[in-house]
């Protein structure tokens, strides 16, 4: 019989619900949850196919000590007195976790609990540092609490929806769904401001493609302008703010000419916006990483407020700032106490009485005084020997954090590391003293709060697999085991989230809209029931909590919100001679994070299979770079080596590589080595979006491309860059100097294979052009294409071919790396659900299908989940978003 679990997605703020059934042959079909109020039954391309990223492979199913196979209770006992004895010798200080977005609202409650209350330091932060550590500290200077006063509904009933640094068709595509179905109903304005031209500001009315890093500039004008034209709401301003006059004084010094001198824009596309925007009441403004990843962002946040706050345009319907966050569970560790510089449950440090209370609900022993180290912080104190001790949960922080080669040598550097994951081989693991193996999604209980403030289980549909563990449990047996065991005796998940939910009821000297004491004694049946809400569900009223703020009662001492005055400022460094180009950096449609759990999924990576740097044909030709060459981009402490993409999306000086890759899928693509540890000094967010780097063609003298049927470690060649497929990987190759044996470097690559294959091969030394491929009983087993230049096969279609029986037509057409007849190859992967392909669709838009319904009707592509129907529109523009990939 078929059984159905209802869940959420793992990754983004969106926070969709989902169907996972179960057939009796225990395989998987995933689809949206029609009652989940997020996506009311969508999905995106990453969340259908989270089924396919499940399974044993590459899982960590056993703890590890010192690089030896443990058991639990070894294992626990290890971590306990390494962070005992570290304790007793340095103090409590001399300790942290650094957690992640990905960890349940249970798991970061007692990680939280057992740092700040029972060891007695704030060192515990969390990876959100980097994803919206600057919306949090802008949600509480101007609310006084973090709180999004806002819902996924505003989006369908606004006017207008502006889209700062958010590149929602890709990052959140469902609620850009949500937003383009919203749109044809009824006629939304769309205004994207970014300075890069992307999948989202191909559907904008207006896109302001302005200066990296000058939003603060834009919105100073926008408040004078409002201002100067007298569409300010006096009314609520004097009724439920403070601090106008001083913002005011500020904004003053940005008119016109000002804004478009620092932002670059013309003064025409500027005074669209403010028209738009001062003449729209039902105005939502959605902000993303290009606002929080900043040395300015709090100012940025701040500065997008300030005029929600002077137009009375904070939670009514259709209005408001709206933060979306990129990780599942961003908002619940934000609740739960996962920022080093908040207690629990939006209590600060700096509330006397909340303090009290927690002490006294949590019986702790020495409940921390001072915020800790936020994570760039934290980890330029574990590389200055101050932290002695340090556990990582469910986050790479080699590859994610700023400046991440001095991470990586901090790692080793310190005296004991402790990693939880859920994989057993990532560039973080590999640095760790004890390996403790999590649960995974599908085999974890707990709940997620998404960007909207909804509460939603996640619920287990999977057995947990022999040796892995929940992390809430993992951290209380190392409570126990550290002296703890009474405060920390929780029979589940359940359990966790009553004393958790008891717990936002406790005083406090400011009020806090976080209250979710109507649970505080919800039973496990009742828990395992628990139906999506948006907090706050306070004891005392059943209300439900879409929207806040409209009529004030803001969570500040006197209930009035804050303007805050913002200066502007640029990002923290200027290009220069020796690095004039600007590196943006972010995500790319069907990719998450660094990849452990995406890099899975073939029909994921189908869509982009290499790291590549997008930079302007103009920049390009100047350096010599043509299309799909190797680059090297590069500052003064690191450089990465990827595939150049010529693009009119970036200007002239500016440059974008995808965040994803790590040392698992390519050679030198962590793009994060490129970033110093510049921050934000309010919310210590690391500034990911702007950094003045160099680049230069790699003066590579060949490259290859290669399909494999079995994973093998990467060969030794200056580049590499690898991506699973159907039935196994594919490679892309190069070098500064030629193999001198090109049959021994495709024996290398078949591996054991090569005993039992059937090799054809094809080489012209002249042109310097090498094909081979294997068979064993004319399946195809491998394939290898060396070439001078950047090889042009259809790769698609031999990453098709790969594990089929071929008759020697198929076999001849192969080795050439193109199919025999017309039409055989569909292209590259355009729309994963459905798997169509590019030149598919190209035929489909010549053949007269001229519109993205008339394409999907024809071929199928965007008729699924539809975060491919801008590329489809882009082809049907005369535009591919690959167009050197
Ligand atoms: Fe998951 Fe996609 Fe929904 Fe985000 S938009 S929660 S990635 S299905």
């Amino acid at each position: 019989m078929t059984t159905t679990t209802r869940t959420t997605c793992a990754y983004c703020g969106v926070g969709c619900g989902m169907l996972v059934h179960q057939e009796p042959d225990a395989t998987l079909r995933i689809e949206g949850d029609k009652d989940h109020p997020a996506n009311h039954g969508r999905l995106c391309a990453k969340g259908a196919a989270l089924g396919d990223t499940l399974g044993p492979r590459g899982r960590l199913l056993h703890p590890i000590i010192d690089g030896r196979r443990s058991s639990w209770e070894q294992a626990t006992a290890r971590v306990a007195e390494g962070f005992a004895s570290a304790i007793a010798e340095h103090g409590p200080e001399a300790v942290a976790f650094y957690v992640s977005g990905q960890l349940l609202t249970e798991d970061y409650y007692v990680a939280n609990k057992l740092m700040k209350g029972f060891i007695g330091a704030g060192n515990i932060d969390t990876n959100s540092r980097l994803c919206m550590a600057s919306s949090v500290a802008g949600h509480k200077r101007a609310f006084g609490e973090d709180v999004v006063p806002g819902c996924y509904e505003d989006l369908e009933v606004a006017d207008l929806v502006v889209l700062v640094g958010s590149n929602l068709a890709w990052c959140h595509p469902v609620l850009h769904q949500r937003l383009m179905q919203a749109r044809e109903t009824r006629g939304t304005r769309i205004v994207v401001i970014d300075p890069r031209a992307t999948a989202t500001t191909s559907v904008a009315d207006l896109h302001l493609a302005l200066k990296p890093g000058s939003d603060v500039a834009l919105y100073n004008g926008l408040l004078h302008q409002l201002a100067r034209e007298q569409r300010l709401d006096r009314g609520y301003i004097a009724a439920h703010t403070a601090g106008v006059d001083e913002a005011l004084a500020v904004a003053d010094a940005f008119p016109l000419a000002v804004v478009a001198q620092q932002t670059g824009l013309e003064a025409a596309d500027i005074s669209a916006f403010y028209e738009l925007f001062g003449a729209t009441p039902r105005a939502v403004t959605v902000y993303s990483q290009g606002v929080n990843q900043s040395s300015a962002g709090t100012d940025k946040v701040n500065a997008i407020i300030n005029v929600h706050l002077a137009t009375g345009r904070v939670g009514r319907p259709g209005m408001g700032p709206l933060s979306v966050t990129g990780q599942p569970n961003a908002m619940g560790g934000r609740e739960t106490g996962g920022l080093a510089n908040t207690l629990a449950g939006h209590i600060e440090f700096s509330d006397a009485a909340g303090h009290a209370a927690l002490q006294d609900f949590w019986q702790a022993p020495a409940l921390a005084t001072e915020p800790g180290l936020k994570a760039v912080d934290l980890f330029a104190a574990v590389a200055a020997g101050q932290i002695k001790a340090l556990w990582i949960l469910g986050t790479n922080p080699a590859v994610s954090l700023p400046e991440s080669l001095g991470v990586r040598t901090a790692l080793d550097t310190c005296p004991f590391v402790v990693v939880s994951d859920v994989i057993a081989d990532t560039d973080t693991t590999r640095h760790a003293d004890v390996l403790l193996p999590a649960a995974g999604w599908g085999e974890k209980d707990g709940t997620v709060t998404n960007s909207e403030r909804r509460i939603s289980r996640q619920r287990a549909f999977l057995p947990l697999p022999a040796g892995a563990r929940p992390d809430w449990r993992i951290i209380a047996d190392v409570a126990a085991a550290m002296g703890h065991g009474a405060a920390f005796d929780y029979a589940g998940a359940a359990d966790i989230f009553a004393e958790y939910a008891a717990m936002t009821g406790i005083a406090s000297t400011a009020p806090r809209q976080l209250k979710l004491d109507r649970y505080a004694a919800i039973s496990s049946a009742d828990y395992d029931q628990l139906q999506p809400l948006q907090w706050p569900a306070p004891q005392d009223s059943d209300a439900d909590a879409t929207r806040l703020y409209a009529d004030g009662g803001y969570s500040t001492a006197d209930g009035r919100a804050r303007f805050v005055a913002t200066p502007f400022r640029g990002p923290a460094a200027q290009p220069d001679e020796k690095l004039p180009f600007r590196l943006n950096s972010g995500r790319i449609r069907d990719q998450w994070h660094t990849m452990t759990r995406t890099g899975r999924a073939a029909r994921l990576s189908a869509h982009i299979a290499e790291p590549y740097v997008e930079i302007h044909p103009a920049s390009a030709a100047a350096l010599g770079i043509n299309a799909a060459d190797l680059v090297q981009v590069s500052t003064g402490g690191g450089d990465v080596l990827v595939r150049a993409m010529l693009t009119q999306r970036v200007a002239r000086d500016e440059l974008f590589i995808p965040m994803h890759w790590s040392d698992q899928f390519a050679s030198r693509a962590r793009v994060n080595v490129l970033f110093p540890s510049v921050t934000d000094p309010v919310s210590g967010q690391p500034e990911l979006k702007h950094t003045p780097v160099s680049v230069r063609r790699f003066p590579a003298v060949w490259h290859g491309f290669a399909v494999l049927a079995q994973a093998l470690p990467p060969p030794q060649a200056d580049y590499w860059a690898r991506m699973e497929i159907t039935g196994g990987w594919r490679m892309e190759l190069g070098g500064v100097s030629l193999p001198e044996d090109m049959t021994a470097l495709f024996q290398r690559l078949l591996g054991a294979a090569a005993d039992r294959a059937a090799v054809s091969h094809y080489a012209d030394q002249s042109l310097g052009q090498f094909h081979f491929a294997a068979f064993d009983s004319e399946v195809l087993l491998a394939a290898l294409y060396v070439a001078r230049e950047p090889v042009a096969v259809s790769r698609a279609w031999v990453c098709g071919q790969l594990g089929k029986p071929l008759d020697a037509t198929d076999a001849a057409a192969l080795l050439a790396g193109r199919p025999a007849s017309d039409g055989g190859d569909s292209g590259a992967q355009v729309c994963g659900c459905m798997g169509v392909g590019a030149a598919t669709i190209r035929a489909a838009v010549i053949a007269g299908h001229d519109t993205v319904n008339a394409v999907g009707q024809a071929t199928q592509a965007g008729t699924s989940c539809g975060s491919c129907r801008m590329e489809i529109q882009q082809i049907i523009n005369g535009l591919s978003v690959k167009e050197a990939v």
